[in-house]
């Protein structure tokens, strides 16, 4: 059974369909990127995957059970933002608490968790101080570590990379390699960059105007593009 099953999901905003009836499966422990350009409705998928947009027709499914009417609390995924979302007046500790304090979780266990997700990301120096005192790699970490502290089932990734310099970019690259591996967790991770999407993932879903392309390994999209639209996008003579 798939872990994420994604059954003919459409979403329209007004007159604007953004997304035109997506089926997708995701099985356990894959990284699964969704790539294709700017404005073709990768966010909005995500978004309703995590359940902060509604669906207008189709269902979500998790371990073969309808999330679809779920509130984002309730579905077991973590989210990490491009533009990171913490909260400026907290520091790192409280950033990556919060939920946990929310659930009313225990707060020798909240204290574990949060220090267990700073060591493997390396933020132990900084948990007393506030985002504004920290660079863009580690403000970036300290959303993956608030995503992490929540052990959710799947981790949703939209353009986490996008606002760090080259250099940092592919660091990270790393580093969300060796966290899926370490933390055994299935990932979904929007990019419109090729080379990030192409060394991440095992399964590569290529979307154009809210459709879905075509989905395989990279190994798969490479030997055999469904269309010009594939073949294009990856780079490919046509
Ligand atoms: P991507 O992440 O692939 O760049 P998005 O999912 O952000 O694409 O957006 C896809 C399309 O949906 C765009 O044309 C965008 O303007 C439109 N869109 C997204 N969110 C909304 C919204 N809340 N209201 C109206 N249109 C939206
Ligand atoms: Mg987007």
């Amino acid at each position: 059974m798939a872990q994420l099953e994604i059954k003919s999901l459409t979403k329209s905003f007004g007159e604007t369909h953004v997304i035109k009836g997506v089926d997708l499966r995701v099985e356990d422990r894959d990284f699964c990127v969704f790539l294709g350009p700017s404005g073709c409705g990768k966010s909005t998928l995500l978004r309703l995957i995590a359940g902060l947009e509604e669906a207008s027709s189709g269902e979500i499914l998790m371990d073969g059970k309808p999330i679809t009417d779920l509130p984002p609390a309730k579905r077991n995924l973590a989210m990490v933002f491009q533009s990171y979302a913490l909260y400026p007046h907290m520091n790192i500790r409280e950033n990556m608490s919060f939920s946990m304090k929310l659930a009313k979780a225990d707060p020798q266990l909240i204290n574990e968790k949060v220090e267990r997700a700073a060591r493997i990301l390396g933020l132990e120096p900084y948990l007393d101080r506030k985002p504004s005192a920290l660079s863009g790699g580690q403000r970036q970490r300290v959303a993956i570590g608030r995503a992490i502290v929540r052990e959710p089932r799947i981790f949703l990734f939209d353009e986490p990379l996008s606002n760090l310099d080259a250099a940092l970019r592919v660091q990270m690259r790393l580093e969300l390699a060796r966290l899926h591996q370490d933390l055994k967790a299935t990932m979904i991770y929007v990019t419109h960059d090729q080379v990030e999407a192409m060394t991440l993932a095992n399964k590569v879903v290529i979307f154009s105007a809210g459709n879905i392309e075509q989905a395989g390994s990279p190994q798969e999209l490479y030997r055999r593009p469904a269309n010009r639209f594939v073949a294009g996008f990856l780079g490919m003579p046509q």
